[in-house]
């Protein structure tokens, strides 16, 4: 038996369940125990009903006081009853469930457990949980883990399959040794992936996860030690003799450089001229111009003969790159090539053709750029936009297609510097730490909803002045779980509201990507004037004529991908606006979209983000952008992340080989999928 064994080898793992497993990337063994809670879920004691607060997840104890009634909603059958427990009365409600009203008897008592809310004046739960009361009891006593799920999965399916594993991890396996783990005060490897499933208590949770975040950040630093080690002054013979094209392609420009993207473009000549492989991270906030960066070093690398790669971590985004270098390029005879995932084979094929015969320079696009298929001519210079960092994985990749390009990593990630040296610890880093100088701040504002009305207004006269605007909502469609804004929904709803002749379109992730394509083009062209959409315009869209952000549902939203959302505005000469629309107007949240009102500067918006949310919330919105590990937040994490970086100084390079190769054996999925060095 073996950790790497298919999960159909685990008692009660059918055919059915082992599908659905590989819809979440669980196929092995080894894959169920990875496969961390994303949360825990306390059962508290049973409240009564006239103390309830709006928002709280909570428990009653109460008698069904009338009867129970399935009627025909718009979209599914909803079951609704009404329950009294002597101190107040609560609407219940669930949705295709139409069974449970068998099953529901009137006077009698259950418990349910759901989330309260309030509407029009009278509390509410919708898709409680119902338990018995010895059911609940034993629940009460322990932190029960919430998996991230698919559909036909439910937590304790994966706890019982999980359950099974765990005997065949022993302390053996520790890739740390006791010493080790001693002097950095770790619980072992076994007794902290149980702990992970299945907690003791909170603070037993807190030690495990404690391991397990480090072990995430600590190989994650060897890689990137390794890396460094490999990168250090090695040769390149791509040399930029050339930099005319360079000159007349700055003077084409409109806008004169700022100081900052002076100085970076200074600092990457610099490097090409250096005789050795350029690594470069240019970090810079949202709208700080790292685009023209890009396009001035693929230009130098057309320019000296060469091929350059530009590669954005969605189609929506190299769609735009592609147009964007396209009006730079053309004037100057630089040829681009698309190369992205939804091609068809054909529009594939073509392009591979004239990237093998170098009939372009200049190609952009997602992953698909370092297939195997792809064959380049004198690939010179690869440049990663608003992506993960660029590993080994990549670097295997690339070196299988010639000798091994420059490479620059662009992010708007807000990572303070301390922190950036250490994750970033092999790339040099260039701040690009200046707006252009003809942007005004973004004037922001929170309301609730009921200003919604108001801001429709407010987009229509925009939309006057010839301007656009986003809505962004956080689902796609509408949910049973989650009470939320959706884009299908909204989109109509917002085009009833919006005067006639305003142009709404729709932008989602369950789209077809031509058709994302599409709808993306017509916003660039102004044909869509207002485009509700879900975060997939959060990267690198920039449409410098849109000046209106609105978030709804802005409380569901991590503050530095609020700040990024935001950042699609305030990119063109004109006063840019953002409205961040809060679900609830409870004080929590309105603190933390404070943050945002007053400030529109990444990197203070993510350290109050961190001093919001405090040591204790483990759990909270996650950080987006690229450096999400699968437990640990570098903000949150930032004393582990410390302490592992101070553990890989401490070892010599023999230990930490050693470390790092017996390490990976047992995280082995993590690194085929996020792989240190371009952590997913
Ligand atoms: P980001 O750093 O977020 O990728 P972009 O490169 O997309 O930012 O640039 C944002 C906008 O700012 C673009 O519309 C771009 O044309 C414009 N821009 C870039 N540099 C300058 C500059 N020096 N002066 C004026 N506008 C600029
Ligand atoms: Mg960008």
């Amino acid at each position: 038996m073996a950790l790497q064994d298919s999960v159909s080898a685990v008692k009660g793992v059918g055919k059915k369940t082992e599908v659905l497993f590989a819809k979440m990337d669980i196929y092995t063994k080894q894959d169920l125990l990875l496969h961390y809670p994303r949360s825990y879920d306390q059962f508290g004691s049973i409240q009564p009903i006239s103390g309830l607060k709006e928002g709280e997840v909570a428990a009653i104890e109460a008698a069904i006081s009338g009867g129970v009634a399935v009627r025909e909603g718009t979209y599914r059958k909803v079951t609704a009853c009404e329950v009294s427990d002597g101190t107040g009365i609560m609407n219940l409600t669930w949705f295709n469930m139409p069974f449970l009203r068998s099953y529901l008897k009137t006077g009698k008592h259950y418990i349910f457990r759901g989330k309260v809310s309030k509407k029009s004046g009278s509390l509410r739960m919708e898709q409680p949980k119902l338990y018995t009361r010895e059911e609940y009891y034993q629940k009460s006593r322990i932190l029960q883990p919430v998996y991230p799920l698919t559909a036909g999965i439910t937590s304790l399916t994966l706890s019982k399959a999980i359950r099974q594993v765990l005997p065949e991890l022993s302390v053996s396996m520790d890739y740390l040794p006791p010493a080790f783990r001693k002097e950095h005060q770790l619980i072992n490897l076994p007794a902290a992936v149980e702990e992970i499933h299945f907690p003791k208590n909170y603070d037993t949770m807190l030690e495990a996860r404690r391991r397990l975040v480090f072990d995430e950040f600590f190989l994650f630093l060897l890689s990137v030690r390794r890396l460094r080690e490999e990168r250090q002054e090695e040769p390149s013979s791509f040399s930029f003799p050339k930099l005319t094209l360079c000159e007349r392609f700055l003077q084409a420009l409109p806008y004169r450089l700022t100081g900052a993207q002076e100085r970076t473009w200074q600092e990457i000549q610099r490097d090409l001229a250096r005789g050795t492989r350029m690594n470069r991270l240019i970090q810079g906030d949202v709208g700080s111009g790292k685009t023209v960066l890009a396009a001035l070093a693929l230009c130098a690398a057309a320019e000296n003969g060469y091929q350059g790669c530009l590669m954005a971590p969605t189609e929506v985004l190299a769609h735009q790159h592609k147009e964007e270098l396209d009006r730079w390029f053309t004037p100057f005879g630089i040829q681009t090539e698309l190369l992205t995932g939804s091609m068809t084979a054909k529009e594939k094929r073509l392009a591979y053709e004239r990237i093998e015969r170098h009939e372009a320079d200049i190609i952009i696009g997602t992953h698909a750029l370092i297939q195997d298929k792809v064959v380049y001519d004198k690939l010179a210079l690869v440049i990663t936009d608003e992506q993960h960092r660029f590993g080994v994985k990549q670097r295997e990749k690339l070196s299988s297609k010639g000798e091994l390009p420059h490479i620059c990593v662009m992010s708007a990630t807000p990572i303070p510097r301390t922190l950036a040296i250490i994750l970033y610890g092999d790339l040099e880093i260039s701040l690009v730490d200046e707006l252009p100088a003809n942007r005004l701040p973004i004037k922001n504002c929170v309301v609730g909803t009921d200003y919604r009305e108001k801001a429709y207004r407010f987009i229509e006269k925009q939309v006057r002045l010839g301007h656009q605007a986003y809505v962004i909502c956080p689902m796609v469609e509408e949910s049973e779980a989650v009470e939320a804004e959706n884009v299908i929904n909204y989109s109509s709803r917002i085009k009833e509201a919006l005067s006639a002749s305003i142009q709404v379109g729709m932008l989602h992730g369950k789209m077809k990507n031509d058709e994302k394509n599409r709808i993306m083009e017509e916003f660039v062209a102004g044909s869509i004037q207002v485009l509700v959409s879900t975060t997939v315009v959060e990267v690198g869209v920039n449409v410098p004529n849109a000046t209106v952000m609105m978030i709804e549902n802005a409380e569901r939203f991590g503050l530095a991908q609020l700040h990024q959302l935001r950042g699609r505005v305030g990119r063109g000469d004109a006063q840019s606006y953002c409205i961040f629309m809060a679900g609830n107007t409870r004080p929590e949240t309105m603190e933390r979209l404070e943050i945002l009102n007053h400030s529109n500067d990444g990197f203070h918006i993510a350290e109050e983000d961190l001093r919001l949310r405090g040591p204790g919330d483990l759990f909270g919105i996650r950080q987006s952008g690229e450096m999400s590990f699968s437990l640990g937040d570098i903000y949150q994490d930032a004393a582990i992340l410390k302490e592992a970086s101070d553990a890989v100084e401490t070892l010599s390079q023999k230990e930490q080989e050693k470390l790092y190769e017996n390490g990976k054996r047992y995280y082995d999925r993590v690194f085929s999928y996020g792989e240190a060095g371009s952590v997913i």
